[in-house]
């Protein structure tokens, strides 16, 4: 066979969720498709690269979490390069380009990937390649897709400017030694042709689908039937699957298609959907991703359930702390219904936690979803059967690693239930891979559009925009059958949910409260009315034995208190002025309140403890429908301003009130709280930009900050007589100087 070397480079990777490494392990596959050999790794495993001596081009895929953090696996990276004595020549060596990942519905959008390059840059290293910004709020691949697709070219520029490079150092080397050889200290050019590979032979994918809805059987994993109309390589290492037969207007996945009605007039086709696709991406040619390459072997073996591990996968190092009150804060009629979790973490020192922390809550799959996957997957029977998990021997995957949370004494059931989060939004690649595992030619059609780029629109639309789980999507296509290892190899950790502290540990020692609404999904084709949040679902039933009604006796309900396992996120910059004498400005409707009664209760407090102090001006901006429905805290936040530790309570209700303005009377009331920002403007800007004081905003990432930032810019127009860009400056200051907090979520 004969044998190919290809020219190298360093693919490194820091990625929270997952989708930064899943990009980058994409990237790796399809390099060799491209001549070149990628060396993946985690920014964390710095034994398994080298920048200091690197000569390879190297690219970065980095995502931003939190309040623009690194994630968890880039932390010591972004650390190691901010190191002050680095030298401004410390990587003139290296050669770069840089994807990242965000969201702009958050702050700080991509503020890690921003980091590593400003650092890279500041320490000498040179760019290859523009970087590329993707938001998670528009769709990553809008910026991904078309990065990768130029990325291939600009490696190969870049191996090729570096060897010439060398070459003409070497020349001139020559040229000067009295001997005419090179020096020896000088890195090979060669080094970039350090991997040896037989020659890949390209995907082959399967035929396009006939309009006949006969059920094939699900060919074997793994193989794949010869494509009878391949177009030409396309650029990005993906394959191109030939369009539907002309004349073909429409594919549906789930039944076939009939010309018309027995009486001859034609049919009125149903509309797009998950399922069914119309011209012109029905017709169409579809370039589609290439298939990951499977790296699972997962063995099922007969076991006693006995001693079988209960709750998170991680317990040890969780606290479970008893819930000790629970109340209903909105009315029975609200659209949302918001509760109060009060938990005794008494017993638990390490969840000592101050004001605008926030704790995680660990929460399991819901039964009925993992029987549905058991059923599904066959495995219904084996469900107390160890699983052994090991790397397939021979895989493709570059880097392939088992997940450290797939440990080897858990049972399946216990896999399901608490290690992965089964409800994920399929991703492309899980598509591409179901594709294989799909009986039905229909329904792989469909499959194989939702993940090809012409069908970037529909994915969109039916599967990221809705939130489709992977269950919905087995459901709607029911002759997919994948085997357990290819979930296993797509299926992301089942993550924590944040939750705010809504209380003070100087106001309720040994009590830690939350307030969360329960997360509703509106019903659709495939997905039946009432499905919940799964945290706040599951937090929902587990509460509701000892739920209180607003005003209802403690007395009157008195089942064992359920447990909750929690562990503490300790957020350094979201936390009320050190200096007690700084004013502050709080923006938080809705559960966006809660941090906030953390902060006012710990402000009473220190006024009680201290009556001598000056402490500054404090107000809250609050929001929510209705005065008698959903106005949170009420009673204690009229009680804050009694006691004057709140200055300023500015509540606004967005359905009630407003008959006068929808009958066009001038003067609305405020809906919003950006309006009623915007009718404070003159003491809001003093406080902020003449007063040193601070604004912190807290909830909805996707309206509300947004519709916050831009009245503050509007408000900083107006007072200081700037245009927007000056605003905007304004604004990124106050960001810098940690006086323009966010800590949002949706
Ligand atoms: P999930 O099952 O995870 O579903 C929620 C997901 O579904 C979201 O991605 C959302 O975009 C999506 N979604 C929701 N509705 C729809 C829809 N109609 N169509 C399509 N997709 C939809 N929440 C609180 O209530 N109180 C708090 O104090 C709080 N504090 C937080 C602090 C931080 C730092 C962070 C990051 C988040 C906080 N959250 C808070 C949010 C919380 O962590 C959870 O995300 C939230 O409770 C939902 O969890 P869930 O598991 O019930 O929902």
């Amino acid at each position: 066979m004969p044998c190919e070397v290809k020219p190298r480079f360093v693919l490194l990777y820091g990625s929270q969720k997952g989708q930064a490494e899943s990009l980058a392990e994409g990237i790796a596959e399809v390099a060799e498709e491209h001549g070149l050999a990628a060396e993946l790794s985690c920014l964390n495993h710095n034994e398994k690269y080298n920048l200091e001596t690197e000569n390879a081009p190297v690219v970065f895929i980095v995502s931003t979490t939190g309040d623009g953090e690194p994630p968890d696996n880039a932390l010591q990276f972004v650390k190691r390069i901010k190191e002050k004595t680095l030298s401004p020549d410390h990587y003139k060596h290296l050669c770069y380009a840089l994807l990242a990942l965000g969201d702009t519905n958050y702050a700080n959008f991509c503020n890690c990937g921003k980091t590593i390059e400003r650092r890279l840059q500041e320490l000498g290293a040179k760019q290859f390649y523009a970087t590329g910004y993707a938001d998670d709020g528009t769709g990553l691949e809008v910026v991904v897709e078309p990065w990768i697709e130029g990325l291939w070219k600009a490696i190969k520029g870049a191996l090729s400017k570096m060897a010439s490079n060398k070459a003409a150092f070497v020349k001139g080397l020559a040229a000067d030694s009295p001997r005419g050889a090179p020096d020896s200290t000088m890195p090979d050019v060669q080094l970039n042709l350090l991997r040896i590979t037989d020659q890949q032979s390209r995907e082959s994918i399967k035929a396009p689908v006939s309009k006949s809805a006969a059920a094939a059987s699900p060919p074997a994993p793994g193989t794949h039937a010869a494509v009878s109309d391949l177009r030409p390589a396309v650029p990005t290492g993906s394959s191109v699957l030939a369009s539907r037969s002309p004349g073909a207007s429409a594919v549906s996945a789930s039944a076939p298609e009939t010309p018309g009605t027995d009486d001859g007039r034609p049919r009125v086709s149903p509309p797009a959907s998950l399922t069914r696709s119309l011209p012109p991406l029905s017709e169409s040619s579809l370039n589609l991703p290439a298939l990951p390459p499977p790296y699972l072997d997962v063995s099922l073996q007969e076991a006693d359930p006995a001693g079988e591990a209960v709750g998170p996968s991680n317990v040890e190092a969780l606290s479970a702390a008893p819930v000790c009150r629970a109340v209903q804060l909105t009315t029975g009629d609200s659209v949302k219904t918001a509760l109060l979790v009060e938990l005794d973490v008494s017993a638990h020192p390490m969840v000592t936690y101050h004001p605008g922390d926030s704790f995680d809550v660990f929460c399991p799959n819901r039964a009925a979803e993992v029987e549905e996957a058991l059923h599904r997957l066959g495995l219904s029977d084996q469900r107390n059967h160890r699983v052994h998990v090991s790397l397939l021997k021979d895989t493709k995957k570059k880097g392939a690693q088992v997940p450290s949370y797939m440990s080897q004494n858990i049972s399946l059931l216990y896999l399901l239930t608490w290690c992965l989060e089964i409800r994920s939004v399929p991703k492309k690649a899980l598509l591409r891979a179901l594709v294989e595992h799909t009986g039905h030619s229909g329904q792989r059609r469909r499959l194989q559009e939702l993940c090809s780029r012409q069908g970037s629109a529909d994915y969109n639309l039916y599967v990221r925009d809705c939130g489709l789980s992977v269950p919905e999507l087995l459901a709607a296509f029911p002759t997919c059958s994948p085997p357990l290892s290819l979930l296993l190899e797509h299926l992301p950790k089942l993550q924590p949910r944040p939750y705010s502290a809504a209380s003070s540990c100087l106001r309720h020692p040994g009590k830690l409260r939350f307030v969360f609404s329960v997360v509703e999904f509106p019903a659709c084709s495939w997905r039946p009315a009432g499905r919940r949040g799964l945290c706040t679902g599951w937090l929902f039933d587990l509460i509701n034995p000892v739920l209180l009604s607003p005003g209802e006796d403690e007395s009157s309900v008195s089942p064992a208190p359920p447990k909750i396992h929690v562990s503490l996120r300790p957020n350094r910059s979201f936390r009320p002025p050190s200096e007690p004498s700084a004013p502050f400005i709080m923006v938080g409707p809705g559960t966006g309140v809660a941090p906030f009664i953390g902060f006012l209760q710990q402000r009473e407090q220190q006024r009680k403890d201290d009556a001598e102090a000056v402490f500054g001006e404090t107000w809250l901006f609050f929001g929510c429908r209705h005065r008698d429905g959903d106005f949170l805290f009420r009673e204690e936040l009229e009680g804050f301003v009694s006691s004057g530790t709140l200055s300023q309570l500015k509540v606004c209700f967005s359905r009630d009130d407003h008959e006068e303005e929808e009958a066009g009377a001038s003067s609305a009331r405020p809906r919003y709280v950006q309006h009623n920002l915007l009718l404070a403007s003159r003491p809001v800007t003093d406080i902020l930009l003449r007063r040193g004081g601070y604004l912190y905003v807290c909830g909805d990432a996707k309206n509300m900050a947004k519709d916050v930032n831009n009245a503050l810019m509007e408000m900083i127009q107006t007072e200081l007589q700037v245009d927007q860009l000056e605003a905007m400056k304004t604004l990124a200051a106050l960001r810098e100087e940690k006086r323009y907090l966010q800590d949002i979520w949706g």
